[in-house]
């Protein structure tokens, strides 16, 4: 496997790999891998040619109160598992060789990333459309892959592809989890054994949701209300938001339709924020 620190390093074996024809998957990741990222690396492994990891913590996605100096990094493990999953390709720029000096441009979607995380994380999604249009460019990438973990993340890349015309199929991949139904996440590296134990009240609170789904509820209103309620029994728990909206647009819902629905939730645990959501129709 390359291990690449450079765009132009990247790029020269871009080149070569498109001069043959090859086909090029992307999983643009901010390192301290786990299943949930291998997952995406395998689905990419799958469908393409050449699999490129992008290795970075993306300063640009993190507010001023946020954990940028706390996120974990673990390169020499994320080597490893990403060779032993067959990916050609390893990028683990520095913020300075992503961004240089002189850095002027953004990319911003509207409205999807008004609400839910946007709500509270001002300038999270412009980093992230930044970065990864930085690396759908960098890599030449024909396929890019996102988790469901981060369900607005995935709507707002799709529809920054379509309304921009990139030329790059978004492929979405579900949400791994732990054997209690945490979804797995390096941010659960915070959880005290306590709080870890606690979290394990954002799955089962979703649950909580879909049992009623399945027993024919399609009042949002009654289903968030349901969630809710779980997810007040446990006391660490903070909520930030539990919401219904279109996985499409990602504006509020009343009822279940034949469209998609997003039912997500954020919650504190302790100091941790954490997210996790169900997708139905
Ligand atoms: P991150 O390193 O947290 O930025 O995540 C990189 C990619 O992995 C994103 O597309 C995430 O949605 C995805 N991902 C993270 N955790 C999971 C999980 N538990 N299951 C599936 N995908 C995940």
């Amino acid at each position: 496997m390359i291990v690449a620190e450079t765009i132009a390093d990247v790029k020269k074996y871009v080149k070569e790999w498109k001069k043959n024809g090859e086909t090029i998957g992307l999983v643009p990741t901010m390192g301290y891998l786990h299943e949930g990222h291998a997952s995406l690396i395998k689905k990419a492994r799958e469908q393409n040619d050449r699999v490129v990891v992008s290795d970075f913590v993306n300063p640009t996605q993190f507010g001023p109160n946020e954990d940028l100096e706390q996120y974990p990094r673990d390169f020499e493990a994320d080597k490893k598992l990403c060779a032993g999953l067959g990916a050609d390709l390893i990028f683990h720029p520095t913020p300075e060789e992503m961004y240089g000096k002189d850095h002027f441009t953004k990319v911003h979607v509207d409205t999807l990333t008004a609400g839910l995380c946007g709500a509270v994380r001002p300038v999270h999604f412009d980093g992230v459309c930044t970065v990864v249009t930085k690396l759908f460019h960098i890599a030449e990438a024909d396929r890019a892959y996102f988790g469901q973990k981060d369900a607005q993340q995935l709507a707002v890349v799709k529809r920054m592809v379509h309304d921009l015309n990139y030329n790059i199929e978004i492929v979405g991949c579900p949400i791994v989890r732990e054997a209690d139904g945490l979804a797995k996440s390096s941010r659960n590296t915070y959880l005290s054994p306590e709080e870890r134990k606690a979290a394990v009240i954002l799955s089962a609170s979703l649950k909580e949701g879909k049992k009623a789904i399945d027993a024919g509820e399609k009042d949002l209103k009654k289903i968030t209300d349901i969630i809710t309620k779980k997810l007040e029994t446990e006391p660490l728990a903070r909520i930030d938001y539990v919401s219904a909206v279109d996985f499409n647009l990602l504006q509020p819902k009343d009822r279940l339709d034949g469209e998609e629905t997003l039912i997500a939730i954020a919650v504190y645990i302790g100091k941790t924020r954490e997210i996790d959501n169900i997708i139905v129709r």
